[in-house]
């Protein structure tokens, strides 16, 4: 069908403050910077090497203060990235919620959960065990990682990540 040979389109989904944007923009210009703006979407459009090939892709970087777009369930995309930090056990409480609900209701999307700010292992309050475990349960793939420290795993993860999504598509 159309859909399948057009972009893949990733939403990035989570509470807010933990990270999205940044990892967002980490992952597309390899920069941190550390404040973005939050009251917004951004829809960033782009052509990048998915295992191997050039390959169209739509990432949408969602705001809380967008009811429509911060739906988990946004038809719009059919990969999700939903962002909790390992600082804010509500955060990964909601990324739990939102990890189950598409589980039940986008059965065929793939799902990747990131616990983000690993670089504040002082403040952590979200076990990665627990999140693993909860990646698993549904079938979800799972990553700890500090956008503010490290670029190189924030790459790996999301190219893997778009890897996968575009194997299933065609697979
Ligand atoms: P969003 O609301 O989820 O989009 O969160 P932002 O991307 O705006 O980030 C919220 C705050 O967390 C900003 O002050 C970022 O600089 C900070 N932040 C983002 N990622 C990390 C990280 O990996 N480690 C640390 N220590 N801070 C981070
Ligand atoms: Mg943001």
């Amino acid at each position: 069908t159309s859909v399948q040979s057009g972009p893949l389109r990733v939403a990035v989904v989570g509470a807010s403050e933990v990270g999205k944007s940044a990892l967002t923009v980490r992952y597309l210009t390899k920069r941190y910077i550390g404040e973005y703006r939050s009251d917004t979407d951004m829809l960033y459009k782009c052509v990048l090497q998915v295992d191997g090939a050039p390959q169209s892709v739509e990432i949408m970087d969602t705001s809380a203060s967008s009811d429509k777009t911060s739906d988990p369930n946004l038809p719009w995309a059919e990969a999700f990235v939903v962002v909790y930090s390992i600082t804010d056990k509500e955060s990964y409480q909601r990324a739990a919620t939102t990890v189950q609900e598409l589980s039940e209701r986008r059965a065929s999307a793939s799902v990747l959960l990131v616990g983000n700010k690993s670089d504040l292992g002082h403040l952590r309050e979200v076990e990665e065990v627990e999140a693993r475990t909860l990646a698993l349960t549904h079938a979800a793939r799972f990553a700890e990682l500090s956008t503010a420290e490290s670029c190189t795993s924030v790459s790996e993860v999301v190219d893997n990540f778009l890897k996968e999504v575009k194997a299933q598509r065609n697979g």
